[in-house]
């Protein structure tokens, strides 16, 4: 049979998707082609010569260990008894919406029950997680820090927060975001982030918090701007574009999401940070670049521990 090419694949709409995804053969056609590109390769010896495909794709069978196995070994899809055609569904409808979607709402529109659908949705946000972590973002950078969560009852407020969670962002203007959750907001803290994630190249913009003093040292440049003092602007000095991404993202956890334990708020932090960094690809290429992800898996146990 003749390999899919992803790259040939061409769809608008929800319409268009049902077309190219009718049944489970096709969905095990794309996802063999975009796992192995033509060639699988054996799970249990990493033996790639010859492999036999059985029953139209349904199994394979290694030639040199003669061991079994399905397109789904080792991808976010292995333990699961759900038709890969659901999962496609719930993949587009997931990196497709900008203000991501409830399990409430993905378990009507792919027929499963509200529990898999979280579950499904947890398993996405696991596969999209932390993949391009690795090179340093450049040029101009804004840092930032939020807090995500309920209302603090009668605590006093100030800047403990007790019910909220403090997540820190790092934002390369025209480029990613990257951001994440994290204990406290304090110097100790953020700056081995700050240098794990920022090229020492790089400028850095922040407002007044003290944590950020010594940043100048260690980088190219470090421009402060005075939010106590009301300044927002200075000059290209700001950090409108991190806290433009932070209400996007509140607006999505508290508006879609109804709000979530602090124990998930990572994965949500991924999901929003994931759709802001493919926002200049369409729904389509963005289904696509999923699958580079989705070796990972993650299991029912390890999500409810
Ligand atoms: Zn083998």
């Amino acid at each position: 049979m003749k390999p899919i090419k992803t790259t040939e694949t061409k769809f608008n709409n929800f319409v268009d998707f049902g077309k190219r995804f009718p049944n489970e053969q096709a969905c095990r056609e794309y996802l063999a082609q975009a796992r192995w590109n033509g060639k699988p390769a054996c799970p249990h010896c990493g033996y790639s010569e010859k492999v036999y495909r059985i029953n139209d794709g349904k199994l394979y069978k290694c030639a040199k260990c003669m061991k079994q196995f399905t397109v789904r070994i080792g991808s976010i899809f292995e333990d699961s008894a759900l038709p890969l055609q659901k999962w496609f569904m719930a993949i587009y409808i997931l990196t497709a919406h900008r203000k991501g979607i409830s399990s409430c709402q993905l378990a009507r529109d792919v027929e499963v029950t509200q529990k898999t659908a979280w579950h499904m949705l947890h398993r996405i946000r696991y596969a999209i997680t932390n993949k391009s972590f690795n090179k340093p973002l450049n040029g101009i950078i804004e840092i930032d820090e939020t807090f995500v969560g309920g209302k603090s009852h009668g605590m006093g407020g100030g800047y403990t927060q007790p019910n909220k969670t403090a997540v820190f962002g790092m934002l390369q203007r025209e480029g990613e975001v990257r951001a994440r959750p994290v204990p406290r907001v304090a110097g100790e803290i953020l700056k081995p982030i700050i240098r794990q994630n920022i090229s020492p190249d790089a400028t850095i913009m922040s407002d007044e918090f003290t944590g950020y003093k010594t940043l100048k040292n260690e980088f190219k440049s470090h421009q402060v701007i005075n939010h106590r003092r009301k300044e927002y602007v200075r000059g290209e000095v700001s950090t409108n574009n991190i806290e433009a991404f932070w209400s996007l993202m509140k607006r999505g956890i508290f508006g879609t999401y109804h709000w979530t334990s602090k124990k998930h708020l990572h994965r949500y932090t991924d999901e929003f940070t994931y759709r802001y960094n493919s926002r200049k690809i369409t729904d389509i290429q963005r289904f696509h670049a999923f699958f580079q992800f989705c070796s990972g898996r993650l299991t029912y146990e390890e999500l409810t521990r």
